[in-house]
């Protein structure tokens, strides 16, 4: 398959083909690794939105894709995850061109866990039982799954086929219909995920992509649109909270995964071999861009000095530069306007803590967008540094000496997404796991995910949960029926 890469306009995906916005207007798709522009990408709105909505409305209402087998569906999305792996090479150039993440993460994370997105849902959905109950002799109750109709899936840009994936599979896989806006700066592989869901047969009108901005905009339309019956999003907690106040008008079902803030915490028992190295790459790897980023790091007081010496040396060494050389752990931030905000948060860093590696943005590349691996020492728990999502590399170390202090300052942001613990006494694990208010615990580890486990934030981390049956429950809806039979016959 030859992908269209690079072409001059990347339009919408509707009905199966793509198309211009009805107002002819783009915005530019920018690389920020030499802040060039890659392409123009159709300016959607409203009228867009509408139109994409009447496909999806109406490929579900004629049953092409909705009312196919279990069996039926799961074959088209075993077939969208191989076309993904053939075209991985593709998509992970359109990836990183587009986010400036290193080329090997592209291939390596992104790209094949959007294929694993696809070929797990595929087989989740064979294991998928309804329930039955037959209290009486004369009753029986079952209940089933139905899909919900056109659900809006609305995207960040930090890992953009991996995110858009980890919706559309689910979605999919229940019958739906579905109109996806992608984030406006990373508008590249959901366009050519179109011609992959072509070639793998998906009927017209199932998968519509509308591209745009948010508020006023693609994305604000889908989420007032009265024939949208769910939101999933994923991004920023007050893009999370505009989207609840304008999808209350017509009353949708939601499911938001939001920003983060996830501790990373060192007990003096650790194996410090491997949880020195996970802590530098739960803080850098996508730049910090991760919401499951190890972004605050706990060291037990007495494993302090040791831990920071060796972790700003590995930072000191981290390959900087050329997203797309292979050798490359660290490469641009996804636009000039997001550097600016972290090396705001840099500067007040120095200002209220102790430097004690990075800080700079990398000379002689084609943009500014290039920060290092920053390490901040000193800092109070109640700096903005150690509180807010900066969501890029910058990393506060706090030193803690007992379990309680440490539980107060992990559990004192307002975000409850992950944490990781690095201890080798089962029981402190156990403690710490219970007491942490997060949604995703790691013990001894960091990123690992089993696609079949709840994926989920507490407090002003997200709602609900996704993964194996919480995504299938999700996109759909139980319906209950009930038979009396008689003994008349
Ligand atoms: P963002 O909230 O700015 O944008 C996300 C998407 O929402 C984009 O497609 C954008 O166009 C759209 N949008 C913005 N305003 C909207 C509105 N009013 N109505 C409808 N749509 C709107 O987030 P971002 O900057 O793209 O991504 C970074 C954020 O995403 C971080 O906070 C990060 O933690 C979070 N994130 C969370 C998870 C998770 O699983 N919890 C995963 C990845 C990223």
């Amino acid at each position: 398959m030859n992908m269209t890469l690079q072409s001059l306009e990347l339009k919408h995906f509707i009905n199966g083909g793509y198309s211009k916005s009805k107002s002819n207007q783009t915005f530019d798709d920018i690389n920020p690794a030499n802040n060039k522009t890659i392409a123009k990408v159709s300016l959607g709105d409203a009228s867009d939105i509408d139109t994409a909505v009447a496909c999806g409305k109406e490929s579900f209402e004629k049953g092409a894709w909705s009312k196919l087998s279990f069996t039926e569906r799961a074959n088209v999305l075993y077939k969208i995850g191989d076309l993904i792996l053939e075209n991985k090479r593709d998509l992970a150039m359109a990836e990183t061109t587009d986010t400036g993440k290193p080329i090997n993460l592209s291939l390596n994370v992104d790209i094949e866990r959007s294929a694993h997105n696809f070929h797990f849902f595929a087989r989740y959905l064979a294991s998928l039982s309804g329930s039955t109950y037959f209290n009486k002799t004369d009753e029986l109750h079952l209940t089933l799954l139905e899909p919900l109709g056109v659900v809006g899936l609305i995207t960040p840009w930090n890992l953009p086929l991996y995110l858009s994936t980890w919706k559309i599979a689910p979605a999919l896989a229940m019958g739906n219909s579905i109109v996806l806006k992608p984030a406006e700066w990373t508008p590249h592989t959901a366009t050519l995920l179109g011609e992959i869901v072509n070639k793998a047969n998906l009927p017209p009108g199932v998968l519509n992509i509308v591209h745009g901005f948010g508020p006023a905009s693609a994305g604000e339309a889908l989420t007032i649109h009265p024939d949208v019956s769910a939101i999933s999003f994923t991004g920023e907690t007050s893009t999370g909270k505009a989207i609840m106040k304008n999808a209350s008008q017509t009353l949708k079902k939601l499911s938001f995964e939001l920003g983060g803030k996830g501790a990373n915490i060192i007990f003096k028992d650790a194996n410090l071999d491997e949880a020195i190295p996970t802590a530098l790459k739960a803080a850098f790897t996508n730049q910090g861009q991760v919401c499951l980023a190890g972004s605050r790091l706990f060291v037990e007081a007495e494993i302090y000095d040791k831990v920071v010496t060796k972790l700003v040396e590995l930072a000191k060494h981290m390959v900087i530069g050329d997203p797309l050389q292979t050798q490359t752990q660290i490469g641009s931030v996804i636009s000039q306007e997001h550097c600016k905000k972290v090396l705001d948060y840099i500067e007040l860093g120095c200002k209220e803590g102790d430097l004690l590696t990075g800080g700079k943005t990398l000379t002689g590349m084609e943009s500014d967008n290039f920060i290092e691996p920053t390490i901040f020492g000193n800092l109070r728990n109640d700096s903005r540094l150690c509180q807010e999502e900066i969501f890029g590399p910058v990393l506060p170390i706090i030193k803690f000496n007992d379990e309680d202090s440490l539980l107060e300052m992990v559990n004192s942001t307002p975000y409850g997404l992950s944490a990781s613990i690095w201890s080798l006494n089962v029981n402190r694990c156990n403690y710490i796991a219970r007491s942490i208010k997060a949604g995703i615990i790691w013990v001894n580890s960091w990123f690992i995910r089993e696609l079949a486990t709840p994926f989920g934030g507490q407090k002003m981390s997200g709602i609900g949960r996704e993964g194996g049956r919480y995504s299938l429950e999700f996109f759909s809806q139980a319906k209950s029926i009930t038979y009396k039979y008689s003994n008349d016959f």
